[in-house]
């Protein structure tokens, strides 16, 4: 069994694009900048916006953070978008999910320009990538193929399965392990799937994003599979400092001696997913992903 190991290849694709970043600078381009907004203070989604501004400083991007209350509008909401749209200096953005009940996500999502989409949720950018256009493809599903792809991971004619059809990651994942390059033969399974035991157990890639800590049991997987566990799931463990800690969808300890390659939790995707969007914002700046 290998780990796909998100913290060491996430710092390696940060020094990447670091030292592409001192290029462009060199050359009198200008510097790559970031913007995000958070509304509310879900500890989750200020954790995560947290971590992205972190990792802008850490390869030389601009970033800017537009912090808002819950009390918010949709309206004053929009309006800021279209000042990012606007805003020349911003080469991408992103609006940290989930929104306050009041806010419609599909209305903000749909606002944001598709240029400056570096989370790849506009329908331009996910028709784009369901036709094999350039297009930003969502972060977390572009983080799992750069491990799968610098683990020199065989994919073509491999059966996938990923459990979990959410929009930001098992639906687009779905589509673009299919797509030719990844060539997979695979499965879409959600909640309403049938024998899901047998189906996982077909799986030569197996992809748990379910949001159910270790939902995925040795019994589910097959010899050698490999297995990306996409969870980010909080439990109370009385043994750790803080009473708490994170695990995946997958009950690692029992399928990882079972696995030819698995992601850990923490450690593994969630890296990926923030080093994606730092990818993206690149090409943003360098205007090469959208005619
Ligand atoms: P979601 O809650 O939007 O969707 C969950 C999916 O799981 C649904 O499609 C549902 O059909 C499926 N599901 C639920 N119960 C099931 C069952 N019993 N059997 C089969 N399928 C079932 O999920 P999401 O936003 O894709 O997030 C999934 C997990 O991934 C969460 O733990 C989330 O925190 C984590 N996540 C991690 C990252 C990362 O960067 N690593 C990014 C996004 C989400």
């Amino acid at each position: 069994m290998q780990l796909l190991d998100g913290k060491f290849l996430s710092e390696t694709i940060k020094k990447e694009i670091a030292q592409q970043v001192q290029s462009i600078q060199q050359k009198g381009g200008k510097t790559p900048h970031l913007a995000a907004v958070l509304i509310g203070d879900n500890p989750a989604s200020k954790a995560y916006v947290s971590s992205k501004v972190k990792s802008c400083a850490q390869v030389g991007f601009h970033s800017t953070l537009i912090l808002k209350n819950t009390t918010i509008s949709q309206n004053e909401l929009l309006e800021i978008i279209d000042d990012l749209n606007q805003n020349d200096d911003i080469d991408g953005f992103i609006v940290q999910l989930p929104l306050p009940k009041h806010i419609d996500e599909q209305a903000v999502i749909m606002a944001i320009d598709p240029r400056k989409d570096v989370d790849g949720f506009h329908p331009m950018n996910v028709g784009r990538m369901a036709q094999g256009l350039p297009a930003f493809l969502p972060a977390t599903p572009f983080g799992v193929l750069e491990m799968l792809k610098r683990y020199n991971v065989m994919t073509a004619g491999k059966q996938a399965v990923v459990v979990g059809r959410s929009n930001i990651v098992g639906t687009p994942l779905s589509i673009l392990l299919s797509r030719k390059g990844w060539d997979c033969t695979v499965t879409l399974a959600h909640s309403r799937t049938q024998n899901l035991i047998e189906v996982c157990q077909t799986a030569d890639i197996l992809v748990a994003a379910i949001g159910i800590p270790r939902f995925i049991k040795a019994e589910m997987v097959k010899t050698g599979a490999v297995v990306i566990d996409v969870g980010i799931n909080r439990i109370e463990d009385a043994t750790a400092p803080k009473g708490t800690r994170l695990v995946g969808d997958v009950d690692f300890e029992r399928v990882a001696p079972k696995c030819s390659f698995i992601t850990p939790v923490p450690g593994g995707v969630g890296l990926m997913t923030v080093v994606s969007l730092l990818t993206n914002t690149l090409q943003a700046a360098k205007q090469r992903v959208l005619g």
